[in-house]
């Protein structure tokens, strides 16, 4: 089974230095504790980052990144090229359609001798991997290729059951993690080292969002390298302590806010990891020891896209391949629009949109709605949360997809379907968070927040919130639509 797949050569030395070195970040925006670029830096006296601009999926209205990943990005990428140039590494940023012809004519360019690059988990980016490694062994001259364990702390046959298959359940896996870890699996890699300065450096400026055709958006995170530590620090210092109580109220300053950083890997998996364990994750702090099991499921998730990778579009449970989805046009529109008429998912909706995040809890509700009240295949909604997400991550996003449409690993059972009110009541019992994000509720009292079309007539009008004027009734009743799922995947 270790011959599968992903089957590169790993770190190793060669016979001498090589001279001139590519790290081709991906998703690893940072200078320190990065595996493949601290690396380059032992290979080679002269390194060069590159980022391709791949035109396939970095652009507005294409198939992958949204306005507010890609704004998240530039924005790295910037930090990023200063605190190479520091190191006197160069970084280039490459426009292509066909990012393995363009490292490799790079590579030719330049003479280099190898490529570094840290492995990612995406299907669509191991097969480009392979063929990257394919071409170059193709191309005959000797360019090596060097892959490195980056992204997570454990790789996909690291954690096996007994009987040396993947894990599809998430507790036992976590158990066998938390049991193989050791400090030396999060031991920072440290700084790169700082090269002879090279006789010129690229300075054609990293690209503005709008330039490339996305909309202008706001990040309310602190971007760059320098941001997710100051995030990091701030969150484990001061609030990982009440992590287990406040993670699942939208209205708390109780989560991390981490996962763009994670995503983009201007933090890493290991930084991370270590300070949940400075903060006693293994020692009995409850809200370390919560947060250290989110990173797993991160983990877990992307063993789980390694191994069964036909889960990116079909079912985890191939019972489901051929499971009817309604897809009522008018339904879907409510929900994209966020005029479902149920607040909490309205609200879950507009945040997304204004901010690029969304509340983990909500982000249960929101596709759990969508899923088994309005009956829509969950593919519709992970595209959409694709195109938003700021944190976009391909094996998390599939993985809660089909968590919440009950397709997936560690599914949640068929029979257990979320209310919408009793989730909103019980998370957000004053409304003060969905009356931040629906303003048309903003006078509603408070019994009725997360019910409003129950007010009498006289007290919408009131309240300013007429119910099929201001704000829309409920697109489905909440109770009917439920036993109709129930009985769909009976
Ligand atoms: C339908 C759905 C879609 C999702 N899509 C994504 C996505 O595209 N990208 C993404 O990073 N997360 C996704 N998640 C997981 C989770 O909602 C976010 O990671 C979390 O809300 C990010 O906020 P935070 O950084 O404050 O998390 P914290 O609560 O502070 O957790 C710390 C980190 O642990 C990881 N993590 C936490 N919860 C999960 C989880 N359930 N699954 C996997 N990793 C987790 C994230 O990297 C996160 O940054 C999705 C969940 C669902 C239910």
């Amino acid at each position: 089974m270790r011959q599968a797949a992903y089957n590169f050569p790993h770190w190793r030395r060669g016979p001498g230095n090589v001279n001139s070195v590519i790290h081709w970040f991906r998703r690893d925006f940072r200078v320190m504790d990065n595996t493949g670029l601290a690396a380059a830096t032992r290979l080679g006296d002269a390194v060069t980052g590159v980022f391709m601009l791949d035109t396939r999926w970095f652009a507005a209205n294409m198939e992958k990144t949204g306005a507010y990943q890609a704004a998240f990005w530039l924005a790295a990428l910037r930090e990023l090229r200063t605190g190479l140039a520091q190191l006197h590494i160069d970084l280039r940023i490459i426009t292509t359609d066909d990012p393995v012809a363009g490292l490799l004519s790079l590579a030719r360019q330049l003479r280099a001798s190898a490529i570094t690059l840290n492995k990612e988990y995406e299907p669509a980016q191991m097969a480009q991997d392979h063929r990257l490694l394919r071409e170059a062994e193709k191309a005959g001259h000797d360019l090596k290729i060097y892959t490195y364990c980056d992204s997570v702390i454990f790789e996909e046959f690291d954690i096996l059951t007994a009987a040396e298959t993947p894990y599809t359940v998430f507790t036992p896996y976590k158990r066998t993690w938390l049991a193989k870890y050791t400090a030396e699996a999060a031991a920072s890699r440290g700084r790169p080292r700082k090269l002879p300065a090279p006789p010129a450096m690229d300075t054609t400026p990293v690209p503005l969002s709008a330039a490339l055709g996305f909309a202008e958006v706001r990040l309310d995170v602190a971007a760059g390298e320098s941001g997710g530590r100051t995030m990091l620090d701030e969150f484990t210092q001061q609030r990982i302590g009440l992590y287990r109580q406040k993670r699942d109220i939208p209205a708390a300053d109780g989560v991390s806010r981490l996962s763009a950083h994670l995503a983009a890997g201007t933090i890493s998996i290991r930084q991370c990891v270590a300070a949940a364990i400075s903060a006693g994750a293994l020692k009995g702090c409850a809200g370390a020891e919560c947060w250290l099991s989110e990173l797993i499921w991160r983990e877990f998730y992307r063993m789980v896209l390694f191994h069964f990778p036909h889960t990116v579009r079909l079912p985890f449970n191939r019972r489901y391949d051929h499971l009817p989805w309604e897809n009522d046009p008018n339904k879907l529109r409510t929900w994209l629009a966020a005029q479902t008429g149920y607040p909490i998912v309205d609200a879950a909706l507009r945040q997304i949109q204004s901010t690029g995040w969304m509340h983990n809890r909500l982000r249960m509700i929101t596709a759990m709605f969508l899923t088994k009240d309005l009956d829509i295949d969950w593919r519709t909604g992970e595209q959409w949360f694709m195109r938003w997400l700021m944190d976009y991550d391909q094996a998390s996003n599939v993985g809660g997809w089909q968590w919440s449409a009950g397709t997936g690993t560690d599914a949640a059972p068929y029979f257990r379907v979320m209310n919408p009110i009793l989730q909103a009541r019980r998370f957000d019992p004053d409304g003060v968070f969905v009356r931040r994000f629906v303003p048309e509720l903003a006078r509603v009292p408070v019994e009725f927040v997360h019910e409003p079309w129950l007010m009498p007539p006289l007290l919408q009008s009131q309240c300013g919130c007429r119910i099929g004027q201001d704000y829309p009734a409920p697109v489905v009743d909440h109770n009917t639509a439920r036993q109709r799922a129930i009985q769909k995947f009976k």
